[in-house]
């Protein structure tokens, strides 16, 4: 039998390398807990960046997923097919204001799809988006992401686009203008650092859009779909944006994104925009699983609830490391006075798995499904990963 060592030493051998990995062979996992090669059990506080929101394996969206792939997977948006029907009508249904949808596979392409519209709609070319900001990796959405070490590679980017503080209106209102397509925000900052935006800025910002004609892109790729505590994090400040970009965790760990879209937006030209496998079937029906259980489940409730307790729980925590622990919902960073990455190390020796934001900030997405009890393990368990010395590692985050 193969033990954890043997897998890692192929996958590493033969996979690009672009990945800092953590040191550990997943192959199995149901709830909030993945189990790799030797049988070690990990609470799942990372769900591959937010995905499983639901858990893993959570049987409703095997059952769709089963249930679809012996019916049709793949059938392009060429043609109508019955699951998509359903679950554009239930995405829809997710905001007062949304009146279309957009059907992708990632978080990147649903950016991207976004910008594109900003752009033709308003037959303007800029794009206004915030430091620290993160809207995924290809070419336009890096554009609109803020790390210099994600972009600097690439450039020269996209151009068009420029980057203002977050959570400050002044510099925003400076930098909207008649040649502004788009502002595009996160409501919590997610990659960048868990930086929770401030809901009078966001208000201000939609104002501020609507006077000068832009359209406002609210990414919540990370925050939707209940993670925050409401089933769409802009409902935390009554926001109704011209697009709304969703991904992670919308189809239960099935690839897929989408882009709500609002009255001033409507409905768009054929052919300026597609995908190959967007809205396909399998993917259709692991979604309308996923939301069939956040809604029936009250999913988006409960990581309100279970958010508050843990938010102040691990403000308890008395540690000289700590400068702020700080989040919404579920969706929590502790930020620490010296390099995150080595108690990320100790947190996984401890049978938790997490994640960085950014150097200095752990990041914890746990499954919206995670009992007290859990929470209370996993904050007890990073009380004593913080208190060891850490372990060296190179490299600052993930
Ligand atoms: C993860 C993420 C993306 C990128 O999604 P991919 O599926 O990795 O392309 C974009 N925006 C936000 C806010 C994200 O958290």
């Amino acid at each position: 039998m193969r033990m954890n060592g043997d897998w890692i030493a192929l996958e590493e051998r033969h996979t690009c390398g672009v990945y800092r990995k953590q040191p550990v062979v997943i192959v199995r996992g149901e709830g909030v807990r993945v189990w790799d090669t030797e049988g070690r059990e990990y609470v799942d506080c990372a769900t591959g960046h937010g995905v499983a929101l639901l858990g893993h394996s959570h049987p409703r969206v095997v059952a769709a997923i089963q249930e679809q792939a012996g019916r049709i997977i793949t059938c392009p948006e060429t043609l109508y097919n019955d699951r998509r029907a359903e679950l554009a009508a239930a995405l829809v249904s997710l905001a007062p204001w949304a009146e279309r949808v957009f059907l992708c596979n990632s978080g990147a392409e649903a950016v991207e799809a976004a910008l594109k519209f900003a752009r033709l709609v308003t037959r303007r070319p800029g794009i206004v988006a915030a430091r620290n900001g993160f809207h995924g990796r290809t070419m336009g959405a890096l554009s609109a992401t803020w790390r210099p070490e994600y972009r600097r590679p690439f450039e020269p980017l996209v151009p068009g686009f420029t980057h203002v503080p977050y959570n400050s209106p002044d510099a925003l209102e400076a930098a909207v203008g008649s040649e502004t397509a788009a502002v595009i925000l996160e409501v919590v900052q997610g990659e960048g650092g868990v930086y929770v935006g401030d809901g009078a800025y966001l208000r201000r910002v939609q104002e501020l859009c609507r006077a000068r004609g832009a359209l406002l892109i609210v990414d919540e790729i990370q925050t939707g779909l209940g993670r925050t505590g409401r089933m769409l994090a802009c409902e935390h400040h009554g926001l109704e944006p011209d697009m709304v970009c969703l991904a992670k965790g919308i189809a239960g760990g099935v690839p897929m994104g989408a882009v709500l879209l609002g009255p001033r937006v409507g409905k768009l030209p054929p052919a300026v925009h597609g995908s190959t496998f967007g809205g396909n079937p399998l993917a259709c029906a692991a979604a309308l699983a996923t939301l069939g259980v956040l809604r029936e489940e009250k999913l988006p409730e409960r990581a309100a609830e279970l958010g508050a307790f843990f938010l102040s729980r691990l403000r308890e925590v008395r540690s000289p490391l700590i400068r702020e622990v700080r989040g919404l919902g579920l969706m929590v960073g502790v930020e620490l006075r010296q390099k995150a990455r080595p108690y990320l190390r100790a947190l996984l020796q401890r049978g938790v798995l997490a994640l960085t934001a950014g150097p200095i900030v752990l990041r914890f997405l746990p499954p919206l499904v995670i009992s007290r009890e859990d929470l209370e393990e996993v904050a007890r368990k990073l009380e004593e990963a913080l208190t060891e010395s850490p372990l060296s590692e190179d490299g600052d985050d993930g």
